[in-house]
């Protein structure tokens, strides 16, 4: 693979210039095959694309430009995700980018930061998040995966759950319990890069209710790993992991998912011709409106994070918003899609083609991962409204 070319000033341009520039780019570079798909995209199908940006320049976005990365600010970042989405580029397994470069940045080793850095942004080494287990989610500081040292090694025994696209990584970032008799659950926690190929490994997809494999187990069997393994301390894990919660908070809660949802859910009443049914413009002028509050709560913390405040806990109302509204809506295109909507893969409704299924399977976990809306209502009630629990 050749180098990437060094990276411009993109935040010095104005961003309708820069909209305009990624856009252009996007739509002569991206494989029309690949537009809007409903599912976790595969390394297979996605590393063509991530070569072209890689050779462009543009593969790491959010890293500093000295590292490899694009080095936007927050604007130009919500620009570039805006951007996106509109062009329906699928997500590629890019938690390297998003997670490990800017932990490592912040917490690696020189020799961790010299190894890592480069072939994560070539995309020779692909990474998958090791946190959950099968009882520990929302709790996830009762993990049990433990690490012990011995010798030159921690040896790893436990295992992980729902560990997106593991089958497809070459390294996972790993939460392990090094201390069992810390004070607090979570000061006994150590982070770990490992090496899947490691010998005692397992990996085990796991198929979900659309038929597509795009989580799996791990196992890991006595587990020996180089002691240079470990980011930051021991029992700092907890701290690295959170570490990274600010700008990932905005961009979960962007209304992109559901403003696409309603997109489709529009095209297909208009096929149907549902805008003579004055119970159907009720329901979706409820829903249009809703998300409308929605893009203008968003546009508010934007503008925060623009001014370079920090982000409060506040920020749990877009995750529920984003998401449960995204739910509502492929709640509807499903029952507007009547007969089709029960039915698997794409159907043609008026030389309208759509997905009823997929949309609305996808939209299911969104109130779970990435902190379900039940623990933001927790933090909305606790930290937001002070109330007692
Ligand atoms: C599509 C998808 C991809 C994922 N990818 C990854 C990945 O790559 N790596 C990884 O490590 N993990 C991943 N996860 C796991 C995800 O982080 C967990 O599912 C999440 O943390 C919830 O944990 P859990 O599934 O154990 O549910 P639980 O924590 O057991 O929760 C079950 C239910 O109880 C509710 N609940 C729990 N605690 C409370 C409370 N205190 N108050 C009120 N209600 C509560 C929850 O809201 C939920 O409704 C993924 C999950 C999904 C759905």
């Amino acid at each position: 693979m050749s180098s990437p070319v060094p990276a411009r000033d993109y935040n010095a341009m104005s961003d309708e210039a820069f909209r305009l520039e990624v856009r252009n780019f996007f739509e002569q570079h991206y494989p029309e095959h690949l537009r809007y798909i409903l599912r976790r995209a595969r390394w297979s199908e996605m590393k063509d694309w991530w070569r072209t940006l890689y050779e462009h320049g543009w593969i790491a976005p959010n890293w500093p430009r000295e590292a490899g990365g694009m080095g936007l600010d927050a604007g130009k970042m919500v620009n570039f995700l805006d951007e996106i989405e509109r062009h329906g580029v699928a997500r590629a397994p890019d938690q390297g980018i998003t997670q490990v470069g800017p932990i490592l940045m912040q917490y690696g080793t020189e020799a961790q930061k010299t190894y890592f850095l480069p072939r994560t942004l070539s995309g020779e080494i692909i990474w998958c998040q090791g946190y959950s287990e099968p009882n520990a989610g929302s709790d996830l500081a009762s993990l049990q995966t433990v690490a012990v040292a011995a010798g030159g090694h921690y040896v790893v025994n436990g295992q992980k759950i729902w560990t997106t696209l593991a089958h497809d990584a070459t390294h996972i970032y790993l939460l392990a319990r090094t201390d069992r008799q810390a004070r607090k659950k979570q000061e006994g926690i150590s982070f770990f890069l490992v090496d899947l190929k490691t010998p005692g490994i397992a990996i085990r997809p796991i198929r979900n209710i659309a038929g597509h494999e795009e989580f799996c187990e791990v196992f890991f069997n006595d587990v020996r790993i180089p002691r240079d393994a470990l980011v930051g301390t021991e029992n700092q894990g907890w701290t690295i992991a959170k570490a990274l919660l600010g700008f990932e908070r905005l961009n979960i809660g962007s209304p992109r998912r559901p403003a696409y949802a309603l997109r489709r859910l529009e095209m297909v009443a208009r096929a149907k011709g549902l805008f003579a049914d004055s119970g159907f413009i009720d329901r979706f002028t409820a829903v249009k409106l809703d998300l409308e509050d929605l893009a203008s709560l968003y546009g508010r913390f934007v503008e925060q994070v623009k001014r370079g405040e920090p982000l409060g806990q506040d920020v749990s109302m877009l995750k529920i918003w984003t998401m449960e509204s995204w739910q509502r809506l492929t709640d509807l295109l499903v029952e507007t899609g009547a007969e089709d909507g029960i039915i698997e893969g794409a159907r043609q409704i008026a030389g309208v083609e759509t997905d009823f299924l997929n949309p609305f399977y996808y939209a299911r976990p969104a109130t779970i991962y990435g902190g379900s809306s039940e623990i933001q209502r927790n933090i909305l009630a606790r930290h937001v409204l002070n109330l007692p629990g």
